[in-house]
């Protein structure tokens, strides 16, 4: 069901002034940006050594929409994201706070906003229809299909 452009589950909409203000709340838990470029060389490409790089897509798994809002609990240790909104109404409508890629426990206050995915979303090179990245070895990142376009990941 759809609601001014945002979605809802149950009664609440991901665009209702409470989940506004808890999203602006996360927002000022950044993890550094040199934390998330170890998570992503070492945790994602060590169990795959011969693998130059891995697609990474961009939608939220919660509302099947692109993200907007790139979050993920403290103790994830995967490099893919969900959309802050979208987790946020589907855990107080469910009363459950679980991580919906790797269902660890994730409480509001263990919510931060992913860096790298917030710099591949603010870059101003992905066009609507971009629904996945490829990430390389070294940590920069490109589209599929515009290769030639590879942009190094700047780690804070
Ligand atoms: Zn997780």
């Amino acid at each position: 069901m759809t609601n001014q452009g945002g979605v809802t589950f149950g009664f609440i909409s991901d665009q209702h002034p409470i989940i506004n203000d808890m999203v602006n709340s996360i927002k000022k838990m950044v993890a550094a940006h040199s934390v998330q470029k170890c998570f992503l060389v070492n945790n994602t490409f060590a169990a795959r050594p011969d693998v130059p790089n891995i697609m990474v897509s961009l939608n939220c798994p919660v509302n099947e929409r692109k993200i907007k809002v790139p979050c993920r609990g403290l103790a994830c240790t995967h490099f893919l994201c969900f959309d802050a909104a979208a987790y946020l109404v589907k855990s107080l409508c469910e009363n459950r706070w679980t991580c919906p890629l790797c269902h660890k426990w994730t409480p509001f206050h263990e919510l931060c906003i992913d860096g790298y995915f917030l710099h591949v979303l603010q870059s101003g090179l992905l066009e609507q229809l971009d629904f996945e990245i490829k990430v390389h070895r070294n940590g920069a990142w490109s589209v599929p299909g515009r290769e030639y376009q590879s942009i190094s990941y700047i780690s804070a």
